[in-house]
């Protein structure tokens, strides 16, 4: 395999650059770095972290509250769990209804009231919005490309001159709103089943009761967390208040449910709403809600404090904004890979740390994921040359290295694959850059040799034909400390020179460098 040569797209490579034979900074470290950014960085180790840590945490909950939406692997509509969960809904419904009537009887015309809002199954909105009408990220640019990427005309109302009609027209909003919040529960975890002519099993009604009692167990501590962070399977109040902004102003039509629940990002699908003159509503969309518990992303601190894109503002930032970011950063990061003709979500709109983009799939159902399908072996051989394709594409056109590229975040749709995740991704030159690009290789390499693709590189013919660096080594090792010589390299000269070197590009075709 190892004599196999490099695929169509790959560049010239010239002859090893000098720092190959001496390099001028000594033996290069093999610091203990990379194992551990491998481990920072997996999303296969995320998900098995966040499973264990929901089996520790909850385990009565996980097993009966993973509704139907939540699991996005196998979505099963016809469960006995969906019927519990719409009849919870409906319980917890008729319970607060009672819990109102009740308040009120107490209290009366009274001058002081009680209240039992603690006591109530479903938690109305939070109604503090203040915060939201600085979109403060709608107005920035992407701060390395002179090109705007897409941005979001804040434009509310429909209509021209004296026909206008804002979206504060109560009478239009009104109606509009009765008619959507049916399908926004606060939760989420509903069908629409509310209202059908439902039949119970005893082993339904039994699933329902046991439901119940986790409900209650999970509605407190929801209550608890509410001021702080986003909660497990749902969204915090702001975040829903945010949501309910979007369906609101028309731009979606409804959220229907939760197709992912991993450790940094919940993602819904969404019907579009109305395409206006200035802004293409996709028919479905997914939205990405960064979660703002905040420790989970301390690990990852180190992509965006070392991307020098970010790393004025980094240092001033309190965490919530420092997760706006990661959303920032996908958007922009989408955004070049859409202008390079990557297959990818469209960006649509970024509003703090929820991200809509287009929908990768079919009538609710997402794309499924690589590691998922099964293809025939003349696709797996087309997936893997349009990856390969799409890696060089990223690394010149993008100037991005995706940093978490796996079969896990490539998604097999018309036919293709389609690349997602990108909130962690770097520029090439960013000082750990390449080895991230090296763990990519790895991984696709891996998937694909695994795959049967008798054509597939291997990971470090895969990283010199992506870079078009020309890298040697023929042992991982030894390849690896040429990876953390280079990017030394670079950083010594950007102390010693303030801007960085363009040795990652190859004599053929260099990445392109702004400064
Ligand atoms: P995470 O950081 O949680 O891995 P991802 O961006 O990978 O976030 O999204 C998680 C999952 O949600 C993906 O594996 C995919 O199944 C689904 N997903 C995300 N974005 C989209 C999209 N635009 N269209 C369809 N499914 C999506
Ligand atoms: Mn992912």
């Amino acid at each position: 395999m190892d004599s196999v040569g490099v695929a169509a797209a790959a560049p010239d490579a010239g002859p090893g650059p000098a720092w190959q034979n001496k390099c001028p900074w000594g033996a290069p470290s093999t610091t203990s770095i990379s194992c551990s950014l491998a481990d920072v960085m997996s999303e296969q180790l995320a998900k098995e972290l966040q499973l264990e840590e929901e089996n520790a945490a909850f385990p009565e909950v996980v097993a009966a509250a993973e509704g139907p939406f939540i699991t996005g692997e196998n979505i099963d509509t016809s469960s006995d769990l969906m019927l519990a969960q719409m009849l919870q809904m409906e319980f917890d419904r008729e319970y607060d209804a009672q819990l109102r009537r009740e308040e009120k009887k107490i209290n009366g015309d009274s001058k002081v009231s009680i209240s039992f809002e603690n006591y109530r199954k479903v938690h109305p909105y939070d109604s503090d919005s203040s915060e939201d009408e600085v979109d403060w990220q709608d107005t920035r640019h992407d701060p390395y490309r002179a090109d705007k990427p897409t941005t979001t005309p804040r434009r509310g109302f429909i209509g021209k001159g004296k026909d206008i009609t804002t979206k504060h027209d109560e009478v239009v909003c009104g109606r509009k709103n009765t008619a959507r919040m049916e399908n926004f529960a606060p939760e989420f975890q509903v069908g629409d089943g509310i209202g059908m002519d439902l039949k119970l099993s005893n082993q339904v009604f039994n699933a329902l009761k046991q439901h119940a009692y986790s409900e209650e167990r999970r509605s407190a501590r929801l209550h608890e967390k509410k001021e702080h962070s986003t909660a497990e399977k749902a969204v915090d109040p702001k975040t829903r208040l945010l949501l309910y902004k979007m369906v609101n102003s028309g731009m979606l039509e409804t959220i229907t449910g939760c197709i992912s629940t991993g450790k940094e990002s919940v993602v819904f699908h969404a019907y579009g709403g109305n395409t206006t003159e200035d802004k293409v509503i996709p028919p479905e969309c997914a939205i990405k809600v960064f979660k703002t518990t905040l420790n989970e992303f301390k690990n990852r601190d180190k992509y965006i404090k070392d991307d020098y894109r970010f790393k004025d503002r980094f240092s001033k930032l309190n965490p919530r904004k420092i997760i706006r970011m990661w959303a920032e950063k996908e958007m922009h990061n989408l955004t070049r890979m859409q202008n390079a003709g990557i297959p990818c979500p469209q960006v649509v709109i970024l509003k703090k740390h929820v991200l809509v983009m287009s929908f990768i799939g079919q009538d609710q159902v997402p794309a499924p994921k690589l590691k998922d399908v099964t293809l025939s072996s003349e696709d797996m051989k087309k997936a893997y040359y349009q990856i390969l394709n799409m890696m060089q594409q990223l690394y010149r056109e993008c100037n991005l290295v995706h940093a978490d590229l796996s079969e896990y975040n490539m998604l097999w749709h018309d036919g293709k694959v389609w690349l997602i995740d990108v909130s962690q991704s770097v520029e090439p030159t960013h000082p750990h850059g390449l080895e991230f690009l090296f763990r990519d290789c790895k991984n696709v390499s891996q998937f694909f040799q695994k795959g049967g693709v008798a054509e597939a590189l291997n990971e470090r013919e895969l990283f010199n034909a992506v870079s078009g660096l020309n890298i040697t080594a023929d042992n991982e090792v030894d390849f690896q400390a040429e990876i953390e010589a280079l990017e030394k390299m670079n950083e010594d000269h950007v102390q010693n020179h303030g801007k960085k070197l363009s040795m990652f590009s190859s004599d053929g075709d260099p990445p392109i460098y702004d400064e």
